[in-house]
């Protein structure tokens, strides 16, 4: 009897299993085999920061160089640059001597480089921007062999999404947390 009990439990078991397996192998699947697919739900994805542009002008940042994100960002990952403006009474050199943001005079960066192999995507730079000039890029197929790959020049990106009109969705910027 005690037998019988047991083999009827590991039939139980046995069939509980093949259901299991059976509901996987018929479900729809959740991911897709890249690169001969690719995914369509990006617009909550957090890929890196990246520039937005101005509304009216969108190769033209929105950032005014205040050097913000780069004091709140924990990894120290941006390099905002600008020109030195010359001290009084000395001429103007050319090219100008750059120095980190923000500078006086200078409504706009010269350079503003992201080092994304620092970055945590914590969000601190772009919930601190003053001008919404920074949002989450929606690009998950930046990959690397290198950290040198990873340092991502933001002005030419943005430059480069206006030249191509790329189209760039528009970011729940609100859903950053609080
Ligand atoms: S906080 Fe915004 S405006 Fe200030 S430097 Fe960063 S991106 Fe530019
Ligand atoms: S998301 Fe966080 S770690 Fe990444 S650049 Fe912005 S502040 Fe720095």
């Amino acid at each position: 009897m005690k037998r019988i009990k047991k083999a009827f439990t590991g039939l139980k078991s046995l069939a509980v299993g093949l259901g299991v397996t059976g509901r996987a192998f018929y479900a729809k699947n959740v991911t897709v085999i890249y690169p001969k697919e690719e995914v369509d739900n990006l617009a909550s994805y957090r890929g890196h920061v990246e520039l937005v542009g101005k509304e009216d002008a969108p190769d033209v940042p929105k950032c005014v160089a205040c050097g913000s994100c780069a004091k709140a960002c924990p990894s120290n990952a941006f390099t905002i640059l600008c020109p030195v403006p010359p001290k009084e009474g000395e001429a103007a050199s050319d090219p100008p001597v750059m120095g980190p943001a923000p500078q006086r005079g200078a409504k706009t960066p010269s350079k503003f480089i992201l080092d994304f192999s620092l970055c945590s995507l914590c969000g601190q730079c772009v919930k601190t921007c003053p001008t919404k000039g920074l949002r989450f890029s929606n690009d998950p197929y930046l990959v690397s062999f290198t950290r040198e790959d990873l340092k991502l020049d933001l002005l030419a990106r943005l430059h480069s999404q206006a030249a191509n009109s790329q189209p760039v969705p528009v970011p729940d910027t609100e859903s950053v947390d609080k």
